[in-house]
């Protein structure tokens, strides 16, 4: 299965972050063929921007990288549990497959809190798999946020 191969790629992308400074999550969009088309880390110092989160702007470099504001068929790694906006935007793009990380008791939106998928005016469901790669993804947290302390 490659899923694994995918989400060592958001982990990159989540080292990454943690590297310039930025909560440490990373995302990547995988398009029909199998091929990684989008990767991203959050950006939201950087850019000055609280929706910069991984999730969105891979979503957003996919969809400029297919022409289209939607990405039926494509499935989006992420390495924590998206936030209810960042799910939300799942929904609005139409991924087929969500595969995440470690869950987010914190702000996570998809298994708590708000459930974003739960609800019926949810539009768009996608598939929901957890804990993939989880346990590296959450050190790299622990790690981050124990530095800042
Ligand atoms: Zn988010």
């Amino acid at each position: 299965m490659s899923f694994r191969s995918h989400m060592e790629a958001a982990l990159q992308e989540a080292r990454a972050a943690a590297a310039r400074g930025e909560v440490p999550v990373g995302a990547v969009i995988v398009a029909p063929s199998g091929a990684v088309i989008a990767r991203a880390g959050n950006r939201t110092r950087e850019l000055n921007d609280p929706t910069a989160h991984a999730e969105v702007l891979a979503i957003r470099a996919a969809c400029a990288a297919v022409g289209a504001e939607r990405l039926p068929e494509h499935d989006l790694y992420v390495t924590l549990e998206p936030c209810p906006m960042c799910a939300a935007a799942i929904g609005f793009a139409r991924i087929r497959r969500l595969y995440y990380g470690a869950a987010d008791p914190k702000s996570g939106g998809v298994a708590q809190g708000a459930r974003v998928f739960a609800h019926p005016q949810c539009h768009h469901v996608p598939e929901v798999y957890d804990g993939i790669g989880a346990e590296p993804s959450a050190a790299l947290l622990r790690e981050f946020f124990a530095a800042r302390r």
